[in-house]
């Protein structure tokens, strides 16, 4: 990848309190980009806070706000978003919707400040209910969104959002950048706030029976879902490879390492060291059968696709968690 030149202007990370966010913003610092970083939430809850980067805590679904950190900056990276894992979308589905605010209001500031590029986040939850009802994922490639039917709430708002940028990119000549992430995981996350997806989850659960010498774990239901899981390095690199590419259609950003969640729960085990029973919770919600991510366009315009093995990142993963679950139990004892 031959990046961008490192201008004068800097570049905005919205969502940069939150887990993707703030990983993209180390990048981004890394490389050399003067970068903004804008969040919703107060600077101390920040799952990372570079002090090398402008960090402006705004809500970003107020125009004012959104015009405020978008103001002289040469590139958007929009990843923030009310969202959470199965448990979390499936019961705040308004909440998620209204994340379109975000996207509205960012989109005009760009659109009224000379913006040259526009990264959106988009979700493997735009691809249709009926071709995920089977546990043997059919890969997802990007032109399947269509005869839409996505996820209820979170998905709707991210297929509507992704049209959103698409529309302003023919109406104003916007720049846009738009990638389906699929069940990004690694440190620096929500693992116990409610929001925490299955990777991170299943760390916490693992990591608290360690720690009390339990020999049982809950699974949300019967294990045998399948999904990719995507390292957020990988996700990151992506971000950044798409940006610097010419494609302004939506693209995959995945692993394509299917599992199923019984399977994830002992790669989890087997990283911190242990064997542990799984009780299965039935009632739990647990989102579709299956769902993989087709690479072959994402390999065809990137020239890669994510490639860092499941148990890899789990062994950067699981270490950050249990680090978390001790000091909180710390804390609380
Ligand atoms: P996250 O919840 O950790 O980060 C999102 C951040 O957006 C949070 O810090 C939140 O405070 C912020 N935010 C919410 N409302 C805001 C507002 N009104 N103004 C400013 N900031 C606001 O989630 P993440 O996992 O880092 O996800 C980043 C993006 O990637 C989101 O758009 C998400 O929908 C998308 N995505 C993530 C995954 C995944 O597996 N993590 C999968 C698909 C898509």
């Amino acid at each position: 990848m031959t990046p961008s030149p490192v201008g004068p202007r800097p570049v905005l990370v919205c969502g940069a309190g939150g887990f993707i966010g703030g990983h993209l913003a180390a990048r981004l610092l890394a490389e050399g980009h003067r970068v903004r970083c804008a969040d919703v939430k107060p600077l101390r809850s920040w799952f990372q806070l570079h002090p090398g980067a402008e960090n402006l805590s705004l809500d970003l679904s107020h125009r004012e706000q959104a015009a405020a950190a978008v103001a002289g900056v040469r590139d958007v990276y929009n990843l923030a978003a009310d969202m959470g894992g199965i448990g979390y979308i499936s019961t705040h589905r308004a909440d998620c919707m209204l994340s379109v605010l975000i996207n509205t209001h960012l989109l005009l500031a760009a659109r009224e400040s000379g913006v040259r590029r526009y990264f959106y986040a988009s979700s493997a939850c735009v691809y249709p209910d009926y071709r995920q009802d089977r546990t043997e994922a059919q890969p997802l490639a990007e032109a399947m969104a269509y005869p839409a039917m996505p996820e209820d709430g979170y998905g709707w708002e991210k297929l509507f959002s992704e049209r959103m940028c698409a529309d302003f990119a023919a109406d104003y000549g916007l720049a846009v950048r738009v990638a389906r992430f699929h069940n990004v995981y690694g440190p620096h996350g929500s693992w116990d706030d409610g929001r925490e997806k299955a990777p991170a989850a299943l760390c916490r659960k693992v990591a608290r029976a360690v720690r009390s010498g339990g020999g049982e774990i809950e699974l949300w239901g019967d294990g045998r879902r399948t999904r990719s899981f995507t390292y957020v390095d990988d996700c990151v690199e992506g971000v950044r490879r798409l940006m610097e590419s010419g494609h302004d259609g939506p693209l995959n950003l995945g692993s394509s390492e299917l599992v199923t969640v019984r399977e994830l729960a002992d790669l989890v085990c087997a990283t911190a060291g242990v064997r542990l029973r799984y009780r299965h919770d039935l009632t739990a919600p647990t989102g579709v059968a299956g769902r993989n991510s087709d690479n072959a366009l994402v390999r065809s315009v990137l020239g890669w696709e994510p490639s860092v093995p499941l148990s890899a990142g789990l062994a950067a993963t699981y270490p950050w968690i249990a680090d978390r679950v001790g000091r909180a139990e710390e804390a609380a004892a």
